[in-house]
């Protein structure tokens, strides 16, 4: 067995990894003892990397299709390459080069990142390149460069030990970047003075640890953040002296909150006045550390957001020094090391500006060319409006999967639809994007190339290669040279001189020479000791842990700018047609569209399908109960799913979570619901956000079925039933094998055809091993396969009571014989006791909430939680939901 150091793929909080692997295959991880971000620790997610990793679904061989309606067939890398290399050349000569388009991703490495936007701004020459990252991190970008002059977080993680308030704000931390809630844990234990506001319109497991929660109305951040320095004006609690003399814009901003009295803001945020008073109180005595993510990012606001919460680090003097500084908590692994390169399409390389001549000038001596196009690019949204426009006719998607994660699916998909040809350069194969690709290009991924990544600490990272890719699959800045090579021989042979990914970081290191991000002083040698952040200058021996310690700003006057935007409420108003607020987040064991996470049995344990969260208010009002389907409508799409009651939620808000597309659930998922709109600088969408309406879905066929095998395939085997029906909800159970979940609902009952085809899938249509039940008047049929005395598939049609129960059977391998009766019997119940073993809460340790119940039931704390039933003694990533259900109980008792 080997070990190779590496990085977690998934959040940014870039957790250090140690990949086992033994005869070419990654068989094991742990985190990395000696990694700053995370001391050997590892959340769920990124403890069951290796699963990923083996699991099937890989695109293992380049493919391509010449007609639309033709499938896609196996072909050479060098047909594939040259094939685009022509296609593009075409649409170029035809139609210009921003006829052509690059939509790539905050998780590739920063080397990959940069030899994209080099092949596009350089050698195309369009600024048409953007990424997965406006969707998550372009607001927190517009926010520092609007009020600190550049993008460059000032803090860093050790912050939290220091701190004296701790401010999250439009962040469920706890799920989102669990091992930072690890540290803030550890914090507070070892300081319990330090206060913990958290600003967020549900009541989150991270709200749940708050001494204050400010459970503001959705969208008013900036309301909230004006009445708080309007606190501190009036109270004093403001740093005059560094305001005057570090700072620009004071007397402006201070006009603007004259009128954002406590009293004022209250009803707008729907929060106490009090509470905003103690809010600012102990923001201001400090040292205060704000950590926010997308609830301020993904706004049709969020550059105001992101630069008014600065505004009152600015202020109150909460900058520069340990424990005080805004530290946007970033989305993906490598959303900062795509912003350092210059990865968008309004940036240029070493947070460089499109607009500005002369850094465009510096650019293209940097690199060797002419010039670099002066147009901006299209961002994310606006790229695919263009392409359904047929203005972009052809379009190269990286390492992303725009058809689940762009707002407003229907537009997306129709646009992808249009263009005359999709590349997509992915290592899935069963992405939501990928049936739209005419040309497949197999990407290694985590594990199987190299590079660097940088997390949300400014912490540069060596990413390693532990085993080579499977089958054909090359890595990203190989597959984009060897294109550029086929598409401007002559000169792509002088400007992409790359054998290694060394040579790249050697070059991008260069072209941040004097610039606020300089790493001229790190090699790969220096990185492969230890993580550095930077900058690190040629000559320095380290990383600058904080910046702006001397009050001196990267803005042409040196100091910072305060931001005197007024409030703005939400882009879609509720209204009386759709009365609710809608908001999409993360939950704890997926990750973005589970292209990854997907693909891993036991992440579906905590969460196995989309459920709308609602107040319970709410659900009285329409007549539902928990598990009944709804029809969730905006003005662009639809999704059905089943409902629960949260008193997470206000009245009048619901919540879905946003993992789930059109490969695990019916319809196009969840940003089908989504709106386009986004912030006008930032360009950043407002997912945040949307007006909908809820109404039950009445559909009184109902179908289940389950199945051991490869989950990816099985996955694939269900999808025609997914697109047939108006509910449906796919996934994985089980810990040491995939068992396939599907759970169907609809109109009427589907064609004979469409359940033959899954039954002959699920291995269901052998009479020698399947037991079948059947009622047709009452519309009921079952078929149970028993191989070796177990079950290992099933599907329940008509009655699908005993769903969760014989799931629970299949996954524990659990002996069939006595369950004979039950499984096939004209009864809608399981055998007494039998309900199923619930959700698991524990991943780790395998620990179901019913088991967690009864025992707080019993009396158990914590300590004795964790003694019993060693939930929350591994990773952690559970400990806030035990509290949660400790603290539910008391309030019960
Ligand atoms: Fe990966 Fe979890 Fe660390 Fe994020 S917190 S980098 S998902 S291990």
């Amino acid at each position: 067995m080997s070990v190779v150091s590496s990085v977690c793929c998934y959040c940014g909080t870039g957790c250090g990894v140690l990949i086992e692997t033994d005869a070419g295959e990654i068989t094991g991880v742990r985190g990395d003892p000696a990694h700053p971000a995370n001391r050997g620790k590892l959340c769920t997610k990124g403890a069951t990397l290796h699963l990923s990793a083996q699991a099937s679904g890989r695109a293992l061989y380049p493919e391509l299709r010449t007609h639309r309606e033709s499938p896609r067939r196996r072909v050479s890398w060098d047909a594939a390459l040259d094939h685009v290399a022509e296609k593009f050349r075409a649409v170029i000569r035809e139609h210009g080069p921003d006829a052509v388009a690059f939509y790539i991703s905050g998780q590739l490495t920063t080397e990959a990142y940069y030899v994209f936007n080099k092949l596009a701004k350089g050698l195309i020459r369009t600024n048409n390149v953007d990424t997965n990252s406006r969707l998550c991190m372009s607001s927190a970008v517009a926010g520092y460069k609007a009020t600190l002059g550049a993008d460059a977080p000032p803090g860093c993680y050790d912050d939290i030990d220091h701190a004296g308030t701790i401010f999250i704000a439009g962040s469920n931390t706890a799920y989102a970047h669990p091992i930072l809630f690890r540290r803030i844990e550890a914090a507070r234990q070892a300081n319990p003075n330090l206060k913990l506001i958290v600003v967020d319109p549900r009541r989150t497991d991270t709200a749940n640890e708050a001494d204050l929660h400010l459970a503001i109305l959705p969208g008013t951040d900036v309301a909230l953040y004006h009445a708080m320095l309007n606190v501190m004006l009036w109270e004093e609690l403001i740093d005059r002296d560094t305001i005057a003399a570090h700072t620009e814009g004071w007397d402006a901003l201070r006009e603007t909150v004259r009128d954002y009295t406590p009293e004022k803001v209250a009803p707008i945020c729907g929060v106490a006045a009090t509470d905003i008073v103690q809010a600012a109180r102990w923001f201001a005595a400090g040292p205060t550390l704000s950590l926010y993510c997308q609830g301020l990012n993904q706004s049709s606001c969020g550059l105001d957001k992101n630069a008014t919460l600065i505004n009152l680090h600015l202020a109150s003097g909460q900058i520069g020094k340990p424990g005080a500084a805004p530290l946007s908590l970033t989305g993906q692994p490598n959303a900062m090391g795509g912003r350092e390169v210059g990865g968008l399409a309004n940036l240029l390389s070493a947070h460089r500006d499109l607009d500005n001549p002369e850094h465009r000038a510096e650019v293209a001596r940097l690199w060797g060319v002419d010039d670099v196009p002066a147009t901006p690019g299209k961002t994310a949204v606006e790229m695919f409006d263009a392409v359904k426009r047929g203005e972009i006719r052809a379009i190269w998607i990286a390492c992303t999967n725009p058809a689940q994660s762009l707002p407003d699916q229907n537009l997306v998909h129709e646009a992808l639809q249009t263009a005359e040809c999709v590349v997509l350069q992915e290592a899935f194969a069963d992405t939501e994007t990928a049936p739209y690709a005419d040309v497949l290009l197999p990407a290694a991924t985590w594990g199987e190339q190299d590079g660097t990544m940088t997390n949300s600490e400014r912490c540069i990272s060596r990413v390693h290669a532990a085993v080579p890719p499977p089958g054909e699959a090359r890595a990203d800045w190989e597959i984009v040279r060897d294109f550029a090579l086929r598409l401007d021989p002559a000169k792509a042979a002088r400007l992409f001189l790359y054998d290694s990914a060394e040579v790249v970081f050697n070059e991008h290191r260069e072209t941040t020479r004097g610039r606020d991000l300089d790493i001229t002083g790190l090699s790969y040698a220096l990185l492969d000791r230890a993580p550095q952040q930077w900058p690190f200058p040629e000559g320095a021996t380290a990383g600058r842990t904080r910046l702006y310690a001397d009050g001196v700003y990267p803005t042409a006057s040196g100091r910072a700018h305060f931001h005197a935007a007024p409030y703005k409420p939400v882009a879609e108003a509720i209204d009386a047609r759709y009365p609710l607020h809608l908001n999409t987040g993360r939950l704890r064991d997926q990750w973005h569209a589970m292209s990854r996470t997907g693909k891993v049995a036991r992440l579906f344990a905590h969460a196995d399908a989309p459920v709308l969260s609602m107040n319970v208010r709410d659900m009285e009002l329409r007549r539902l109960k928990a598990g009944d389907l709804v029809r969730v409508k905006s003005r662009r799409g639809e999704a059905v799913v089943a409902v629960e009651a949260s008193d997470s939620l206000r009245p009048g808000q619901c919540f879905l979570p946003m993992h789930w597309g059109a490969r695990f659930m019916g319809g196009l998922g969840v940003n089908a619901l989504t709106l386009p709109v986004f912030d006008a600088v930032s360009k950043q969408p407002e997912f945040k956000h949307a007006a909908v309406q809820v109404a039950k879905a009445e559909l009184p066929w109902r179908m289940a079925a389950l199945a051991v095998g490869d989950g990816a395939k099985l996955l694939d085997a269900v999808q025609p039933l997914l697109r047939a029906c108006d509910y449906a909800a796919a996934g994985l159970a089980g810990r040491d094998r995939d068992v396939l979940t599907l759970r169907l609902a609809h109109t009427q009952p589907l064609p004979e055809s469409l359940l033959a085809a899954l039954d002959a899938a699920l291995g269901l249509d052998d009479p020698l091993a399947v037991m079948h039940y059947q009622d047709k008047p009452r519309g009921i049929s079952k078929r149970v396969r028993v191989d070796g005395g177990k079950v290992t598939a099933a599907r329940l049609t008509g009655e699908t009571a005993i769903f969760d129960w014989l799931r629970d059977v299949i996954v524990e391998g659990a002996d069939a014989t006595p369950l004979r009766a039950w499984i096939l019997a004209p009864v809608t119940r399981p055998p007494a006791g039998g309900a199923g073993r619930g959700r698991v809460v524990c991943n780790c340790l395998n620990v179901a909430e019913p088991d967690i119940v009864v025992a707080i039931a019993a009396g158990a704390d914590l300590a004795a939680l964790q003694a019993t039933l060693k939930c929350g003694t591994e990773c952690g990533s559970c400990v806030p939901e035990l509290k949660r259900l400790l603290s539910a109980r008391r309030a019960a008792a």
